[in-house]
């Protein structure tokens, strides 16, 4: 039987190790600060913003939520962002995607001081994770590292395959394992053969947000799956498709009227040596991983550590 990763359980003990590291900048000068700034009322992302701030709240991680009208100015976004980075309290700045379609979302995420930037995502932390020098990264790749590390999955040597080529997701992931000595295969929309060359995997990541579309033919013997896609299927058909008869799951989808999938078929592991389930899997870690960025910029504010 393959094992389940379980993200839950390793989000926990992440967060149970920040605590006195927050403590300790509490005591030495004062938490560490998150100021996450979200435009306008997408549901999906209230959602996101809420845990972001409970999780904060969980570890004493002083946060500060922002919600400009949808209605806001490029300029306004700026000068707000600005504010923010002139204030000492404030370690980390989150802008919460998607912006409004009138917003230049490049140009404020330019905007983040470097050092201030949570997420990973400024073209300076990029270069940092580029030459593999110390730097805030992309919390869900960071998170799948540390999950690998804390299960004891051996990456160095490994062919790692990633299905996705993602600023946020399947770069960062491939930059990473490289870093840890893997071999890695970017794929994405283009590629030939995609089964055949995910079959080759030692570690597979699917990262594409194509619900259930990687099948028991991509996962080759004793493989390590890791499914970072997160697909809401709402058709009666396209859900009895994924489910191919399994009452229970099916039972599910009709109370809920929704079913939550993965890019991994989530009858199709079998073959694999450990899976990450979806939910409950990958999702977990990147909160986590963005409470570890933010307790890492407020260490390198109050205590100037780099490393
Ligand atoms: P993007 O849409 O930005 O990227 C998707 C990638 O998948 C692209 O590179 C695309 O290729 C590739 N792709 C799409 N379809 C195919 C296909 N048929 N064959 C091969 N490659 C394909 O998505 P993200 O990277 O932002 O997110 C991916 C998934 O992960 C989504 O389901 C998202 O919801 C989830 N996610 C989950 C997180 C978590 O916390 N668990 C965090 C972030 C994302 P191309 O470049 O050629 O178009």
């Amino acid at each position: 039987m393959p094992q389940i990763l379980d993200g839950k359980k390793v989000r926990d003990s992440i967060l149970a190790e920040m605590k006195p590291r927050v403590e300790r900048l509490a005591e030495a000068a004062r938490p560490p600060g998150l100021a996450v700034v979200l435009v306008g009322h997408d549901p999906g992302s209230e959602i996101y913003v809420r845990n972001k701030v409970k999780a904060c709240q969980e570890l004493g991680i002083y946060s500060e939520k922002i919600t400009p009208p949808d209605t806001i100015t490029t300029d306004e976004l700026l000068a707000l962002i600005a504010a923010l980075n002139a204030r000492p309290e404030i370690d980390g700045i989150l802008v919460q995607m998607p912006l409004p379609k009138q917003v230049d979302a490049h140009r404020v995420l330019l905007a983040i001081a470097p050092d201030k930037d949570v997420d990973g995502f400024h073209p300076f932390n990029v270069g940092n994770l580029v030459a593999n020098a110390p730097g805030p990264r992309p919390c869900t790749p960071a998170g799948i590292v540390e999950m690998l590390r804390r299960s004891e999955i051996k990456v160095a040597g490994k062919k790692a395959v990633i299905i996705g080529r993602s600023d946020i997701v399947g770069k960062p992931m491939a930059l990473l394992l490289l870093h840890q000595n893997a071999t890695v295969t970017i794929c994405h929309s283009k590629t030939a053969n995609l089964a055949d060359e995910c079959r080759r995997a030692d570690i597979l990541v699917a990262a594409m947000g194509r619900p259930a579309f990687v099948t028991a033919e991509f996962i080759g013997e004793g493989a390590v799956v890791i499914d970072v896609g997160i697909n809401r299927v709402t058709d009666p058909e396209q859900a009895a498709r994924i489910l191919r008869g399994d009452s229970t799951r099916t039972g599910d989808f009709h109370r809920k009227g929704n079913l939550l999938v993965g890019d991994v078929h989530p009858l199709d592991t079998g073959n694999s040596s450990a899976f990450t389930p979806v939910p409950g899997g990958v999702g977990p870690l990147t909160i986590a991983m963005l409470m570890v960025n933010a307790v890492e910029l407020a260490e390198r504010h109050i205590l100037g550590r780099t490393g």
